[in-house]
């Protein structure tokens, strides 16, 4: 009888692990298509195509894809037909559906023809440069949403420059995985059919704003520039746009389900001088952020990134969830928390597993004495 149940425990404890390891691989995604019903996004010179349409094709692709390519992935759509979805309502389907990943998809558009060519954009509060445009655009949509727009988004008002001084408080507890997505997709899309590759940037959008998990926003192309509208009018080519998204989330989910974040990803533009200005900081900072001020291992080691942000916390910020032993590391313009020191890969793999409970986007990250290695 004992031999029996001494049995069972062995065999309900390996099942309870295996039901652990499943939980550290990418479950759920969200796709937003842009725009939609009486919002027609940025529109073609002559008037005939509409940003919505384009958005739509390409995002009901994507998700296709994704489906027969991983059926245990749940894929959430914030729209499948041409409807209008505020965006505060596609933000918080994402949130509340706790999806892992959050894929915006827009079309670009000015006055001029000739800007072409993608862009894929992650959170940020930069306001200096063109960027800042494009997001004005993509936030002017909240005009059309009703005289509520200012109570529901914080007094915001998208053509109010003074107004996006709201996002100078933010703190983007997943740029870096946005940043590593950000770049995949720019990657892929060198390969076309939109060749022009004008980069990963930042800019205050609203539907990033408040996405709690690595989100990021594509602009496919140009509408306004007869060679890119050619090929965004074309279906053909949104088979192709999905599919280099599809392999720029391939990539992304093999790191992020390994739980190893050795992406050699791309710096912003915008963000290399700041690195260059704070490369000396860079190579000698690490401080704890519990008082005890425990001594760091000197040898290579591993610890369990939890959070990527690019200002100083508090120790009881929410973002750190309660967590008592955390420690921080500054890389180029960001500063991230670790949880736990550990000798070898593997042991710090078991410990991801629960610390994904509690931060989902956690991963781990091999240091040498202070410095992050890649
Ligand atoms: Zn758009």
């Amino acid at each position: 009888m004992r031999v029996l149940l001494l049995f069972f425990c062995i065999l309900s404890i390996s099942f309870a692990c295996a039901q652990d390891g499943s939980s550290v691989n990418i479950k759920k995604i969200v796709i937003d298509a842009g725009h939609g019903g009486k919002d027609p996004g940025t529109i073609s010179p002559g008037g005939k195509y509409k940003e919505k349409d384009i958005t739509l094709s390409v995002a009901l692709k994507l998700g296709d894809l994704i489906k027969s390519k991983y059926p245990y992935i749940e894929v959430i759509y914030t729209r499948e037909t041409d409807i209008a979805v505020a965006l505060d309502k596609r933000t918080e389907i994402a949130n509340k559906s706790k999806a892992d990943l959050f894929i915006s998809i827009h079309v670009n558009g000015v006055s001029s023809r000739s800007p072409s060519g993608s862009e894929t954009f992650v959170m940020g509060a930069d306001k200096s440069n063109s960027n800042f445009q494009v997001s004005m655009l993509e936030n002017n949509v909240i005009l059309l949403e009703g005289d509520d727009y200012q109570t529901r988004y914080e007094g915001f008002n998208p053509n109010d420059p003074e107004s996006y001084i709201i996002f100078t408080l933010l703190q983007n507890a997943h740029l870096e995985q946005s940043l590593i997505m950000a770049s995949l997709v720019q990657k892929y899309f060198n390969q076309g059919p939109i060749k022009i590759n004008r980069g990963i940037k930042q800019a205050p959008f609203l539907v990033l704003w408040k996405t709690s998990m690595p989100s990021v926003l594509i602009e496919l192309g140009f509408i306004s520039n007869t060679r890119d509208l050619n090929i965004l009018i074309d279906k053909k080519s949104h088979n192709q746009l999905a599919s280099l998204i599809l392999s720029a989330f391939e990539e992304y989910k093999n790191q992020y389900d390994k739980g190893y974040n050795n992406l050699d990803y791309v710096t912003p533009i915008e963000e290399t001088q700041k690195q260059a200005q704070q490369k000396e900081q860079t190579q000698q900072t690490v401080k704890t952020t519990s008082a005890n001020n425990k001594t760091l291992t000197a040898n290579i080691h591993y610890r369990v990134q939890i959070l990527s942000v690019s200002k100083l916390i508090p120790s009881d910020a929410p973002d750190l969830k309660g967590e008592q032993n955390v420690q921080y590391l500054k890389k180029g313009s960001l500063i991230k928390y670790t949880l736990g020191e550990f000798q070898t890969k593997e042991e710090a793999n078991a410990a991801l597993i629960p610390i994904r409970k509690k931060f989902p986007q956690a991963f781990i990250i091999k240091v040498k004495g202070n410095t992050i290695i890649n």
